[in-house]
Order: C-alpha cells, then structure tokens, then sequence
C-alpha cells in the first residue's frame, strides 16, 4: 500500500466564498449554516447554507406555482436552456470537479468524470422527444397517449456522486416540462449550490430550487403535499420512508443499495479478471451502489485469483484526491469512516485479511483497501450492504450452486459474470436476479441504458427513455369520430 502524504492544495479557496440556496428565483442565505468537511483533512473548508421547513415549504410552494406556466413552455424552449446549462457546466469543469473532490474526496480525474458525466447525460436527455403515440386510427376513432408532466419532483441526493446525479435527475424533470426541487447530502452540499449559480437566470424564477440540508429537512420535504414524485437515491432503509412518507400518492423512483456479486467462472484468465474485477470492487474507495462486493471464484482457481487480488489491492495508492497520483481517497463523511471501521473489524472476526485490514494512520477519514478470503456467507460482511472499502472472496464448486448463492440476499441492483466462454457465461448471467447483469464488466452505465433494481433495490429505472417517462403520467385522448358513437 503507497500512501501519498503530500496533498497538492487547491487553487480555489473557498474559505471566503458565499454559497447560495436556490428558493423562487432568488439565491438565498440558509436559515442556519454548516461547516463542510473535507473528507482528506477531517477539517471544515467551506460553509454551506442550511434550510429551516419554512424555506423549504416556500421552495416546494415556488415550484408549484412555476409549474403553471413551464409545463405550458415548448420543447424547443426547454432544450434551449437544457443546453445553455450543459455549456455552463463544461465552462466551470475544472471548478466544479475541485468542489466535488473537496467535498467529496473522490480522486479529481474522478471529479472531472462526474463533470463529464453529467453533461453527456444531460445532452442525452436534451435529445429526446415526447411526442404523442397514436395507438389506434381508424373510422370509428383516434386514440393518442400524451406524455404529461407531474408537477414538482423532489430529487433527493447522496453523497457518493453528487454533482453528477444531480444533473441526471434535472435534465429529464425539467424536459418533461416539471419543476424540480433538490435537496443534496447535508455532507456534499456545495456542488448543488454551484448548480443553483448556474441555472438561476436561465430558468424561470421556481422552475428549479436548491436548498441545503443539516440532516433535518428530508422528510418535511418528502411528504411535502405540492411534491408531485420523489426521485430518491439511497440507501434501502431512507428509500422505505420516502415511500411511506406524506398523505398524497406520490410517484416514487427509489435507486437504492446493493450488494452485487461477481461469479468468476472457471475458465476466467485470472490476472486479467482479477484486475478489471478491483476496479469495479474497489472504485469510489467501496462507495458505489453498484460496486462488486461479493467475489465468488471457483474452487480450482480461488487461491490464484486471492492472491492476485490482494497484491493489486496492496500496491493501490490512496490520499487526499487533489494530488493527481492518488487513485482512491478517503471515506466520504465520518459516519462512513466508522462504518469502515467496524467492517474491518468484521473482516478480521469472521475471515482472513490477506491485504490491507487498518485504519490509516494520517489526517482524514483513510482506510486501506482490504481483501478478506475464506470468509462465511452469514457474515456481515458478506450477508449485508459494506459501503467502505473491504471486499469478500469465497469459493464455490458447483455452477448452480454459486447461482442460488449469488441469488441469496434481498438486494437486486447488479451482477456480473466472467469467463472465457461467453455464450456459457451469458446463461449464467441470465440466472442472476438483478436489474442489470453484465458480462466480462461490472458498474457500466450509459444515459441511454435503463438503470434500476430489482427486489430490494429500488421502484423504477433511471436513464434512457424509459427514465424520462418514469417523469411524466400518460394522458389518453379518445376521439370518437362518430358522433354520439359508443366506440
Ligand atoms: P442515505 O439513504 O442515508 O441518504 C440519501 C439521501 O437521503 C441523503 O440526501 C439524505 O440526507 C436523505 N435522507 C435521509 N433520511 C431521509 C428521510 N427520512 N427522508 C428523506 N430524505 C432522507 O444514503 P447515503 O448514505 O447518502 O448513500 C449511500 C446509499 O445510497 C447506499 O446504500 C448506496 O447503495 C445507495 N446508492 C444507490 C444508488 C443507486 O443508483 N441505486 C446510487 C448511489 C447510492
């Protein structure tokens, strides 16, 4: 394991900097303020403004009366601004990305990947349409389905990719013609309030609100009455309450956690697999939704692939991500970092550490990247969701035997499937009860491709076509063309 002690400083300083909510059109003061923390120090760099319920009633109130007129605005007028924001953003890239590593923690060429992300994603959107569908013209009739927009979303934001999927969330709210509400993490808050400085005199004021969280304001806005849907992503036990939450009936699309496997076959070329099966295991520092969490390796090849993994894991270098040789940074938060901490201590109860295995002993919330081996399946470390940076091998011998195990959990976001056979490998894949299952990869998304979970891991899809439809309700017109005709 290198550890690189000298962290390269910013050229922004944000000590003096104001950040602003977005509430009605105006940037705004919180009601209160909170330090944020730079997850590579442990110590507070910026100051981010916080909202009380009356800010954010008045935020949900102000994208309702938006509503009236943006859903009457044209697609043309949407994309014109959809663009203008996709340039705005590409302008402050090397900005945005340093907000997001400070905040964050994320390795900057990370950082700068969100940026890019999230315009890819944006223009994506920007080029679609929601034109009316004709199902049936005949003499007797005309029936269309109108794709209308729902009223106000309220997208609610981790901290793992936030700028990111901040933007992903915008992009389809406002094309369908919605106005939006965000409310990011309380502990990666500034991204959304450079978002805020960055649509507040293109959009009308209301259509978009930003306003910042302690840690409070989640569940008055969720069950907030003008909230029309809630887009959530988080983790299973927060997306339970969202969908519990209020007296109206929301529509809800919940993208929440998951324990993926990866079932490495035994005709795989282990250094290879082993290599692209770290990166997927390890990326965002174990912080990924859809990051590989559980390897099974098949008895003939588990001690090679062990130790394969564990000398990649040994050799990764880890430090605060503003110094471009870093490839992984800290935990995100100090929750997260105790969170990592007790799972090392369950790796070393219930398994065998073969790399890493402490805490790093430095400034900021570090753990070494850690590989457990012969390792039971009820551990906890297995059995549940490890968010942190502590990945688990187990073997198995039998195909149908490493499916039902794969299978065995309540989470259903991602799998994957490795071998050299990848018609055989492809089978297996299509075992595995998951919403995406991927084959020789791990973690690919693309704006084109629906996103979502199945079972315990979320309601819904995100991206593609079908993740712009989940932001509108369809309206059937029914023309009979007879009059007085019972068709
Ligand atoms: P979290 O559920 O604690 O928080 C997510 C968001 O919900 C935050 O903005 C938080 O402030 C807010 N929140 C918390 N309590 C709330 C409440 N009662 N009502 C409304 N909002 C509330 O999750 P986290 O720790 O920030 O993120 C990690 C989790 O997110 C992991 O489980 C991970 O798998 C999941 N995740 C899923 C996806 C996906 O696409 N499926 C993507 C990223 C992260």
């Amino acid at each position: 394991m290198t550890l690189q002690m000298d962290p390269v400083r910013t050229s922004i300083d944000l000590s003096d900097r104001s950040f602003k909510q977005l509430i009605d059109g105006r940037l705004l003061d919180g009601a209160s303020s909170q330090p944020v923390i730079d997850p590579a120090t442990g110590e507070a760099f910026a100051v981010a403004p916080v909202a009380n319920e009356s800010q954010a009633n008045e935020a949900c109130l102000a994208a309702a009366r938006a509503f009236v007129g943006w859903q009457k605005t044209t697609h043309g007028d949407r994309t014109h601004i959809l663009e203008q924001i996709a340039v705005r953003i590409e302008d402050r890239r090397p900005e945005i990305a340093q907000i997001i590593t400070l905040e964050n923690g994320k390795p900057i060429a990370e950082a700068e990947g969100d940026v890019d992300a999230a315009v890819t994603w944006l223009r994506y959107f920007n080029s679609l349409r929601l034109d009316p569908e004709v199902l049936r013209e005949d003499d007797e009739s005309r029936i269309e389905v109108h794709r209308t927009p729902l009223g106000v979303v309220l997208a609610i934001i981790p901290w793992n990719f936030p700028f990111f999927q901040t933007i992903y969330k915008l992009a389809p709210a406002l094309l369908a013609g919605n106005t939006i509400v965000i409310k990011p993490a309380p502990t990666t808050p500034l991204n959304a309030m450079v978002v805020a400085e960055i649509v507040h005199d293109l959009v009308p004021a209301g259509v978009v609100n930003v306003v910042g969280d302690g840690g409070e304001i989640g569940p008055f806005l969720s069950a907030h009455p003008a909230i029309a849907k809630v887009s959530f992503t988080g983790s299973t036990a927060v997306g339970r309450k969202v969908m519990a939450s209020g007296d109206t009936v929301k529509r809800v699309v919940l993208e929440l956690g998951g324990n993926d496997a990866a079932v490495v076959l035994d005709d795989a070329d282990i250094p290879a697999v082993a290599q692209r099966i770290f990166e997927k295991a390890f990326w965002n520092t174990g912080q990924v939704c859809i990051n590989i969490k559980r390897i099974y390796v098949h008895a003939s090849q588990y001690d090679e692939f062990c130790t394969e993994l564990a000398r990649l894991a040994k050799k990764a270098k880890i430090g605060p991500g503003l110094n471009r040789d870093n490839e992984f940074g800290p935990l995100q938060n100090a929750r997260q970092f105790q969170t990592a901490k007790n799972a090392l201590g369950i790796a070393a109860r219930d398994g065998k550490i073969i790399a890493g295995g402490n805490v790093i002993d430095r400034p900021g919330y570090f753990v070494e990247l850690t590989v457990v081996r012969d390792i039971e399946e009820t551990s906890p470390l297995v059995a549940e969701e490890t968010f942190a940076p502590i990945r688990s091998v187990l073997k198995y011998d039998d195909v149908d035997e490493v499916i039902e195990r794969a299978n065995r959990t309540d989470y259903g976001l991602g799998n994957s499937v490795w071998g050299s056979d990848v018609g055989r490998a492809t089978t297996v894949a299509r075992q595995l009860e998951s919403g995406t299952v991927w084959v020789n990869t791990h973690s690919a998304v693309a704006p084109d491709v629906p996103f979502g979970g199945r079972k315990q891991s979320g309601l819904g899809v995100e991206f593609g076509i079908d993740g712009l439809l989940e932001f509108t309700d369809s309206s059937v017109i029914h023309i009979a063309k007879k009059a007085y005709s019972d068709n």
